[in-house]
């Protein structure tokens, strides 16, 4: 018999910061978007021991200029004095709340400081974000602000970066960001979505890969794998916003195409690794997942910040 030994002590720790603030809930109670999400995955991954307490670090909320980079000014302005319409509201299908303007402007701010701690550190987490149905003058589908389209043009704005792409894996289609950056030709937008659902029409991204319904883990990751290295080969981005979003699992309840976990930690590993291959940082932002079971939904999110952290060296 061999002695116990403690092999945690050989795992080698690599640097990933998560960027986390208990106040990212966005205050929503009894709704199909499990907003209690973001502190469920803080607690699993310290349990799992993914992460240590010192590897969270804590967001200031975005500027109302960096919001203003994308946002509308009078939008902004709507949005903090509570003066939006019952039809904008209905748009949002959420309720608005203080806590839901404090929550956005910190997933704004999460999201431009986890653009920043990729590049310094080759990945880094928003545990939030990912709202890509945000359009400069409106929210909808959840979204009320564009966070990583704020930290592109934050980047782009200090010369951190020239060139980002995003690439969303979410299960809709990423119409806000698609409309933010039409014809700007610093921005790559690839969204790979299920074409039948939400959300209805959809701008035109650089690149679109529209999934039928029912699409399982070995076309889904042929897709993508195609699709990722046509944009790779046509742009090469400073910094990737990975949109990772949790909807594409077979039980997902907004969702109609059929990944299973493994197959959401493959196209995890993939991303990450195409993107490694040519030498660039990566920034996750969570975005949807609305499983029926929340448990499964946390299991996604972690695993992507799990393999997320396998990358870093
Ligand atoms: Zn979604």
């Amino acid at each position: 018999m061999s002695p116990t030994f403690n092999f945690q002590l050989l795992t080698v720790d690599f640097f990933m910061k998560l960027v986390y603030s208990a106040q990212y809930d966005l205050n929503l109670g009894n709704h199909v978007f499990p907003s209690i999400k973001y502190r469920l995955i803080r607690e699993k991954l310290l349990r799992d021991q993914v992460a240590g307490p010192q590897d969270f670090v804590e967001p200031p909320p975005a500027s109302e200029d960096d919001i203003a980079l994308v946002h509308s000014r009078d939008y902004i302005r709507k949005l903090q004095a509570g003066k939006l319409s019952y039809l904008e509201i209905l748009r949002l299908e959420i309720p608005y709340s203080p806590e839901l303007v404090r929550a956005v402007w910190l997933s704004a701010g999460g999201s431009i400081l986890a653009g920043r701690l990729a590049l310094q550190d080759g990945a880094a987490a928003n545990v939030g974000g990912g709202f890509h149905h945000a359009y400069p003058d409106h929210g909808e589908g959840f979204c009320v602000l564009n966070d990583f389209a704020i930290g592109i043009r934050r980047l782009q704005k200090d010369k951190a970066i020239e060139r980002a792409m995003t690439v969303d894996c979410d299960v809709h289609q990423g119409n806000g960001t698609a409309a933010i950056f039409a014809g700007d030709s610093t921005v790559f937008t690839l969204s790979i979505h299920q074409e039948n659902n939400y959300p209805y029409p959809k701008p035109p991204s650089t690149l679109d890969i529209n999934l039928r319904d029912g699409v399982e883990d070995a076309e889904y990751l042929e897709e993508l794998e195609k699709g990722l290295d046509q944009a790779l080969r046509e742009f090469q981005p400073d910094l990737i916003y990975y949109v990772a979003g949790a909807d594409p699992y077979r039980h997902d309840q907004l969702g109609g195409l059929k990944l299973s976990i493994d197959g959401l930690a493959r196209r995890d590993r993939l991303v990450f690794e195409k993107a490694r291959a040519k030498n660039i940082p990566v920034a996750i932002t969570l975005a949807g997942g609305y499983a029926r079971r929340v448990e499964d939904t946390i299991d996604i999110h972690t695993n992507t910040i799990r393999i997320a952290k396998e990358f870093i060296k």
